[in-house]
């Protein structure tokens, strides 16, 4: 690693762990640094499409990732009556599968382990400059050939770097938990499906995991003071969707409650400090596809990088980089906006507005647009890692 350039990165989420992996098994020197005094996921199950799956296929973590995990065949929205309005069968060339948080951030971590990359735990980064430095907490300051903002959404580098250009924060929110899944839970017809379920602008997503957990995502507008409580109101929530008031009914104590932030910058750097994830790019999670689109630029930043052997060349790939990834974050930004719009339409309004969406091919084409996405760099990393 002596003449290996070297990276520093702030937050050790998935954006961060993927960035490490990626740029360290092309050879970089790499240090991770994450504010909480381990790694630890928020949040409960994930869902991973095709897209992100290349991403963990290419850095050698899809195995550890998906183990066990659920993989379905239909993304189902229901009505307030528990009709179906509209069961999409997933193509098998565009998987979907959903996995614990926690065991896709094991899986990174252990790929940026592996490729050489060093984590710090317990460290939290205040600030950063164009020069790629990292300022600590503690007072010390870190120097590299790059520095990387992988801190989420409420970025200290993006503030240090004064990037940000739009934070707006959503009228909805989710409280997110996990239960104990048991065998007839959900009926066997509907076993292999992912089912959201509607009420007013109160909804259920039920989203099996594995064969040990289900997660369970109850989304409201944050003036729902009674839906949003974190000590879940179980029957208010069973009398909206009394077809699973055994699933509600099951509900713990551990459960989290957040409204979703957007996030656009003027750039994606400044000099040799960059930022990526939601740090810079933080969408609603109505498509799936924040954790997708941090991973997907991590690898796409480390194949744009790919070769250098100077610090001043590092600049002009980070523009190049940005010039090729922001249209397709920004178009999966956008659509996960748009379909948040539903939320606020009356009942039968919003079914016919899913219908006729989803039976339209364009509509089709721009939701699954960032699922169908090749990432940048997939072909050659998968190469590199097969070899
Ligand atoms: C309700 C909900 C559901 C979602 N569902 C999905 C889904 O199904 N699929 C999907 O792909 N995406 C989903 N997302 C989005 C996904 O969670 C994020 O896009 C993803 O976690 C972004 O990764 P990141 O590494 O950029 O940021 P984060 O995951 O936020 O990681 C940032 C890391 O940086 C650390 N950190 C923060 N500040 C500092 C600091 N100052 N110093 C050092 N370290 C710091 C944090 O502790 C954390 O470890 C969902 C989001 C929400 C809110």
């Amino acid at each position: 690693m002596g003449n290996a350039l070297t990276a520093i990165i702030a937050g050790g989420g998935l954006g961060g762990l993927a960035t490490a992996a990626a740029l360290a098994r092309t050879g970089w020197d790499v240090t991770v640094y994450e504010r909480q005094n381990e790694l630890r996921a928020t949040g409960s199950g994930i869902y991973i499409w095709e897209n992100g799956l290349k991403v963990l296929e290419a850095l050698g973590a899809c195995d550890k990732a998906s183990d066990g995990a659920f993989q379905g065949t239909h993304f189902e929205q229901r009505d307030n009556q528990n009709q179906i309005i509209e069961s999409a069968a997933i193509p098998a060339g565009r998987r979907l599968i959903t996995t614990e948080r926690s065991q896709l951030l094991a899986s990174l971590r252990d790929a940026a382990l592996d490729a050489g990359a060093r984590i710090m735990t317990g460290t939290e980064v205040i600030g950063a400059t164009p020069r790629g430095e990292l300022q600590f907490s503690s007072g010390a300051t870190a120097r590299a050939d790059l520095a990387i903002g992988a801190d989420g959404v409420w970025s200290k580098v993006r503030q240090a770097l004064g990037l940000e250009q739009v934070h707006e924060q959503s009228l909805e929110g989710a409280l997110r938990t996990m239960i104990p899944a048991m065998k007839d839970d959900i009926p066997a017809a509907d076993a292999s499906k992912y089912i959201e379920n509607w009420n007013g602008t109160r909804r259920l997503l039920i989203t099996p995991v594995n064969d040990r957990v289900t997660y369970l995502a109850l989304t409201c507008p944050s003036t729902d003071l009674k839906a949003k409580n974190t000590t879940v109101d179980k029957g208010l929530w069973s009398a909206a969707f009394p077809q699973w008031a055994h699933l509600i009914e099951r509900i713990g104590r551990e459960v989290s409650w957040g409204v979703y932030s957007v996030i656009k910058c003027r750039a994606w750097s400044s000099g040799r400090t960059v930022i990526l994830g939601d740090a810079a790019h933080a969408q609603p999670p109505n498509l799936g596809q924040g954790g997708g689109m941090a991973m997907q630029n991590g690898l796409a930043l480390a194949t744009a990088l790919w070769g250098i052997t100077t610090q001043q060349q590092i600049p002009d790939a980070l523009e190049k980089w940005e010039q090729e990834e922001r249209e397709i974050v920004e178009h999966c930004q956008k659509w996960s906006t748009l379909y948040g719009e539903v939320t606020f339409l009356p009942d039968d309004v919003r079914a016919t507005v899913i219908k006729s969406a989803m039976a339209n091919p364009w509509v089709a084409n721009q939701i699954f647009r960032a699922a169908n996405h090749i990432p940048t760099g997939f072909e050659t990393f998968a190469a590199s890692t097969t070899s």
